[in-house]
């Protein structure tokens, strides 16, 4: 019996890429055409584009190995959203998604499906360089993914891009998770699974200007941030128990000082010392039960996220 031959998606998100449409496709279709042993599915995602991509996209055409979809969302539900309703249409064996700006190097995708023919179930494009990218961008990242790894635990992997490959057992865990606030990356990263990397350069955009302002990049820390970890919310908490600490060390060092050992140093301390160490406990206090709220919170958050508790590869009868 002939082996079956693999359905691979490709999924691009599109968001007013009127004059990266053309070039892009054609570029992908140069590549899809060599890779003869496997059929395409090329999926676009626009996005609510308020230019003509979509017009441009339902021009396009498909070929020998390979078919052209487009999903075309009512309005701008942002990349993360665009990205999940591709996964959440393909139907490959494997999903490939990538940027329309012509950012990801195109001529991968055969190193990406090699990876995966060779057992990885993901395999994620880590940007080797920054170039092009903008001084926000670059050190922003520097910064960010330190921070995060430190202060949450969860390992997210630096550099690391929305350009990956995603075999069918990662998309259909992908596909049952119901929150609404997602950072695709994020949720694929915690979704487990063999994991395997191809560095590549990040090309310039070839079109336009990148969509990412600060403002949205800000959003984008901050959103993964509070969507993979409730540890801010205990931020709260912690500098409520340093304030009471010092106002306990303050005020035992007056109470012994002055009310027990009857002021041996001579240091007189006056009512307003005494009701500035009063007031840094009572904020201690406050600020303390805010983070036990917060620990509540975070019970509220994972339980609303309806996470499955655990994820199966497979069971295998011995
Ligand atoms: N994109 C999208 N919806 C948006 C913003 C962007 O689908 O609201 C698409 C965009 O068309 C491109 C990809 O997401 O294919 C990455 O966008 P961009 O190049 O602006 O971001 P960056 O490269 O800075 O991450
Ligand atoms: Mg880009």
């Amino acid at each position: 019996m002939a082996k079956p031959i693999s359905l691979i998606s490709i999924i691009v998100p599109v968001y007013n890429e009127t004059e990266s449409i053309d070039w892009f496709h054609s570029e992908l279709l140069k590549v899809l055409y060599k890779l003869t042993q496997y059929m395409f599915e090329v999926i676009y995602v626009n996005d609510g584009s308020k230019d003509d991509s979509l017009t441009k996209i339902m021009q396009l055409s498909g070929g020998k190995n390979c078919n052209v979809q487009v999903v075309d969302l009512s309005r701008n539900f942002g990349k993360e959203a665009a990205l999940s309703a591709g996964i959440a249409t393909a139907t490959g064996d494997a999903l490939i998604s990538l940027d329309a700006d012509g950012q990801y190097p195109v001529e991968l995708i055969p190193d990406f499906i090699e990876k995966w023919r060779g057992g990885a179930e993901i395999v994620i494009g880590i940007r080797a360089s920054n170039q092009g990218e903008g001084f926000v961008k670059r050190y922003g990242s520097k910064l960010f993914y330190p921070a995060f790894n430190k202060l949450t635990g969860v390992e997210l992997i630096p550099r690391s891009t929305d350009f990956r490959l995603i075999d069918r057992i990662v998309a259909d865990e992908f596909n049952k998770l119901t929150e609404n606030n997602r950072i695709t990356r994020g949720l694929i990263d915690w979704l487990g699974f063999r994991h395997d990397f191809i560095e590549f350069d990040a090309k310039p955009r070839q079109f336009g200007t990148p969509t990412y302002t600060f403002k949205k990049l800000v959003q984008l820390a901050v959103d993964t941030f509070t969507s993979l970890s409730a540890v801010p919310l205990f931020f709260a908490g912690y500098t409520g128990l340093f304030f009471m600490a010092i106002s306990f060390v303050l005020g035992g060092f007056i109470l012994i000082e002055q009310v027990i050992l009857n002021d041996p140093w001579h240091i007189h301390f006056t009512g307003t010392a005494m009701l500035g160490v009063l007031i840094t406990f009572l904020v201690g206090a406050i600020l303390s039960a805010q983070g036990l709220i917060g620990m509540y919170v975070a019970r509220v958050l994972s339980e609303s996220q309806r996470r499955p508790l655990y994820i199966v590869r497979k069971t295998i009868k011995l």
